[in-house]
């Protein structure tokens, strides 16, 4: 496993992949990696002759008030916990190079990035498409791997890997959680014991959605009140949103009649903002799974 710090260099190891007729599977991450993110190393590993893993926190998706300072990092423990999964790069830019003095070329998205998360965090997938082509532009993947935990960000970048020709095919791998529930985030660790408590909230209140879509509740209103109301008995969350929308476009309408239904939220327990979410997927009738 080769550590890279340099654009250069990298692109040096892939050309050399290149002439070799070799295929590349792509792993975007922030580090301070867990099972998600090994989850996801392992499916390219599966489908692709050579990995790269890509160790960034892109300050460009951070807004002013975010804790882009405080995200966790930890490269010697990353390069331990992927050191077995037969990895043959990981890349690991300095965001001083990695954005030179006079960058000014940006990628954005309208449509999927003006909902959910993107009303919350303007400029959030302005920095995520602009960074996601940059590194696209570099390792050249055939495969890139994206967690459904960050449902609207994969869907974004398969739009824009679409939109923009880029010849890559973005694979959505399901959410890895902890045994209680839990999804598994970076963020985590900023929870004490209480706040990882609550935070279980936003698991179990997934799955009670999931029981009233499964009993034929279709009314989106009614559901996310019921969501509310479960949060509600809690001092310590804030809800930023809860979303019923059509799992290939975002939408959300007064009654769900959409085969894939997602059903999202976005939430603070205490000053750590997490996300989750759930498909629904249903066949014939109400049968639902
Ligand atoms: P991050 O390092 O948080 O930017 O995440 C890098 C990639 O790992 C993204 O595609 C995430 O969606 C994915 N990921 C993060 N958490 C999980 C999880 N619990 N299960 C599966 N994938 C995940």
């Amino acid at each position: 496993m080769k550590l890279i710090h340099s654009s250069n260099k990298l692109s040096e190891a892939i050309a050399d992949f290149r002439l070799k007729g070799l295929s590349i599977g792509f792993v975007p991450t922030m580090g301070f990696l867990h099972q998600g993110h090994i989850s996801l190393i392992r499916k390219a590993r599966e489908e692709n002759n050579k990995v790269v893993v890509s160790i960034f926190v892109n300050p460009m998706q951070f807004g002013p008030n975010e804790d882009f300072k405080k995200y966790p990092r930890d490269i010697k423990r990353d390069l331990t916990l992927i050191g077995t999964e037969g990895v043959d790069i990981v890349f690991q830019p300095a965001a001083a190079s990695f954005y030179h003095k006079g960058f000014q070329s940006f990628v954005d998205i309208e449509v999927f990035g003006n909902v959910m998360c993107g009303l919350y965090r303007p400029g959030h997938f302005k920095g995520v498409c602009t960074v996601c082509t940059k590194l696209f532009n570099l390792v050249r993947p055939d495969r890139a791997y994206f967690g459904q935990k960050d449902y609207q960000q994969a869907l974004i970048i398969k739009q824009i890997a679409a939109d923009l020709n880029m010849g890559i095919k973005i694979k959505i791998m399901p959410i890895i959680r902890e045994k209680d529930g839990l999804a598994m985030s970076s963020r985590n660790i900023y929870l004490n014991k209480k706040e990882r408590q609550n935070a279980l909230l936003i698991f179990k209140s997934l799955c009670l959605a999931k029981e009233l879509i499964r009993s034929g509740e279709r009314r989106t209103a009614r559901i996310r009140k019921i969501i509310k109301n479960v949060f509600s008995k809690i001092d310590d969350i804030r809800i930023d949103y809860i979303v019923v929308a059509d799992a290939d476009n975002l939408k959300e309408e007064k009654s769900i009649s959409s085969k894939k239904i997602l059903v999202a939220i976005a939430a603070w327990i205490g000053n750590t903002r997490l996300i989750d979410n759930i498909i629904i997927k249903h066949g014939q009738g109400l049968r639902l799974s």
